[in-house]
Parts: C-alpha cells; structure tokens; sequence
C-alpha cells in the first residue's frame, strides 16, 4: 500500500485552487513554470505532483521556494493547486455549483504593456464571477538598469536596485495601480495592504529570475488562510464533486475526462453523474488516472492508475459513454445518495452554465 499522504491537515481542510489568467504573452506560462521549476529543484521533502490539467504545491513546498514568507507553523491549509485554464472563457464556463472554480486567481500583468483587452476581459470575468485576486505585475526584471536577484523576495531585489531602477519600477507599477483603479478597484503594493478584501495586492514578479515569486506565494498563503478557511473546511471523504476542463480522446480509453476534483474523493468503480450536451451521462469510473511523474505534462501520454483522489485535485477519467461529455459540465459521484436527485443536481448547474456561455457569445 502505498502512503502518498502525509500531512494530515489534509484530512479536513482541501487545498485552495488557484487559477492564472492575464493577456497573452504576459507570462501566465512562464509563472507557472517557474513555479513548478522551483518546487522541483527545492528537493524531495514534499515535492510537486503533477495532475492532469494541474499542479499541486504542498505547504511544505511552498514553504521551501518562499522562505521566511510562509512559515509552516503558521498554516494549516495543505498547499495550493494551480490548475492550467486553456483561456478566458473556459475559465468563466468552469464553476463548482454555480460560483467559480478557482477559489482566488492571479491575473498577471507585464510591466511594460500594463492593461490590454484580455486584461480587462479577466478583470470582468474575475467581477462577475465574485473571484478574489492578486496582481502579478511581471518582467520587472526588464526594467532598464535591473540587477537581478535570482529567487530572492522583492523587498531583498529591490534593496540591490539603484534608486534610478526603482522609481523606473514604480512608475510602471503606479501605471497598473491607476488602471486598476479605472476598473473599480482600489490596489497597492500588497506589502502595504491591510485589508485584502477591499484592495488587491500588487506584486512585482519576474517568471524568469523567480524574484517576487515568494512574495506571491506568501500572499496566496496567506489570504487563502484567513479568508477562505471556511470553504476549505469540506467532507473530503465523501462523494466526490468535479468540473470537466477538457473531454479528450486517449489510445485504448477512448473518451476521458480531464477533471479538476473540487470536493470529496472519487474512487475507481464509482457510479458517477456528468453533464452531457443531450442528457446527463451516468456511468462508472473504470479507471482514474495521473501522469506519471517527472514526466513533461505538456507531451504526457502515459497515466498511472490510482484507486482513488481527494479534492482539490486534477485527473483524469475514464469510463463507458463519456462522448457526449461537455467542458464546463459537472461531475458528481452518486454515493449512497439516491440517483436521481444527483441527476437533477446537474441538470439544474448544465443549465446555469449554458445560460453563462450565451450571455458571453
Ligand atoms: P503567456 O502567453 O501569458 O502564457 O506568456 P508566456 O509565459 O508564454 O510568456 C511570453 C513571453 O514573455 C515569453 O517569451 C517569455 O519568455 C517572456 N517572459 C515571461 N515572463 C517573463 C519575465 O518575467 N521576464 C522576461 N524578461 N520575460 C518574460
């Protein structure tokens, strides 16, 4: 039997899901990968695992690529799952009963570019949809006459700037704090937020020298600790509860659901209920899957089998029927629950979200 669990605060409390958005070129990727890069390179204690259309970064991880900005101690959420959204509309089609999937979001900004469309489409979608975030104000190492500080928090780079270099930087944040104030929004630099639900933290970034990266750890750390502790409190033993990010063909599975698990467990041989484009699909899982590790998860064509995944996670599923499975649609394992009222359940959420995908076009 193998123990992949060791923490045990994951036994009642899930991990917040984090979704990075922004326009395109402005490093959502780049983030991410560093993000990644750095938790592997930090060693084995605790090390990243990679699921299917995710990441999840254990506390202790965290705690490692962010130094003395996230003190185990002072945590008892298990980490942080990055899931990879495709783009703007899938993730405003990706809900969890009718409210958003990501708990909180990072909408990053390059520095040089400041506010484009997409910018401002994420900032609407992040409105409308009640999602608390964080601005990633990226490439600040491009700021003319930069002295990188590889991996170092900001207040450490910005300590190794001349002054000419930091008021280069400021001007540009000041920008992205002024547009942000267009939209609605009252922001700062997040070290000098006190109330993270009525301003949004600014933090400078770069994806490529990793400088600022704990700082945005920290800060993601910390808001899911204080504000969201309550929805993270969840039955992760009971029935498991999903959205489908992709439906995908797969040599010798035929379709499978790419699915970030949001709440409870899911095992193999559960009975599940999954929003299809004519009626719900009720099937059974025959397999659960993970790409196997170290693999490049961009390319991963071979899974691991598991039995069994507890939220927040992401995998992917196969079972019989699953072709007319939507993106967006919900996932419910049935458990002891009687059938129907599970059918019903996604029934009524398949509606809600055609009527989100119309008013968008
Ligand atoms: P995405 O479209 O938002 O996913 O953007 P990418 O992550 O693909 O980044 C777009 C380009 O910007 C790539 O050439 C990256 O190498 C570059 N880039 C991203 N982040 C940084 C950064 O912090 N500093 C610098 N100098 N370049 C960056």
């Amino acid at each position: 039997m193998s123990d992949t669990d060791s923490t045990s605060q994951s036994d009642t409390l899930r991990t917040p899901i984090v979704a990075v958005l922004g326009h395109v070129d402005h490093g959502k990727t780049s983030l991410l990968d560093k993000i990644r890069g750095s938790a592997v390179s930090d060693g084995e204690a605790g090390a990243i695992t990679q699921h299917i259309g995710a990441t999840a970064v254990p506390l202790e991880t965290v705690s490692q690529m962010a130094g003395s900005l996230v003190k185990p101690e002072d945590f008892d959420l298990p980490g942080l799952l990055f899931i990879d959204t495709p783009g703007h509309h899938s993730f405003s089609t990706l809900r969890s009963r009718g409210g958003a999937l990501a708990d909180i979001a990072i909408l990053v900004v390059d520095v040089n570019d400041s506010f484009q469309p997409q910018t401002e489409e994420a900032i609407d979608i992040l409105k409308r949809t009640g999602t608390p975030f964080i601005v990633a104000a990226n490439k600040i190492d491009t700021t003319p006459g930069w002295n990188p500080q590889e991996g170092e928090p900001i207040q450490k780079s910005y300590e190794a700037q001349s002054k000419r270099a930091r008021s280069k930087l400021d001007e540009k944040l000041y920008e992205i704090i002024g547009e942000l104030s267009d939209m609605g929004f009252s922001s700062d630099f997040y070290w000098r937020v006190q109330n993270f639900q009525s301003n949004i933290g600014v933090v400078p970034v770069s994806a490529l020298t990793g400088e600022g990266i704990p700082d945005l750890l920290g800060v993601l750390m910390g808001l899911s600790q204080r504000y969201m502790k309550d929805e993270m409190a969840i039955d992760v033993a009971g029935p498991g509860s999903g959205t489908v990010l992709e439906v995908k063909e797969e040599r010798g599975f035929g379709a499978t659901l790419d699915v970030v698990l949001y709440d409870g467990t899911i095992r193999a041989g559960d009975t599940v209920v999954v929003g299809g484009a004519n009626d719900p699909i009720v099937t059974e899982v025959r397999a659960l899957l993970q790409p196997r590790p170290n693999a490049e998860i961009r390319t991963e064509k071979r899974f691991d089998k598991v039995d069994s995944v507890r939220a927040a996670a992401g995998v992917k599923i196969a079972a019989p029927d699953l072709e007319d499975a939507m993106a967006g649609a919900p996932v419910r394992v049935v458990g002891d629950r009687d059938i129907d009222e599970v059918i019903r359940e996604v029934e009524a959420e398949l509606a809600d979200i055609e009527v989100t995908t119309e008013e968008e076009g």
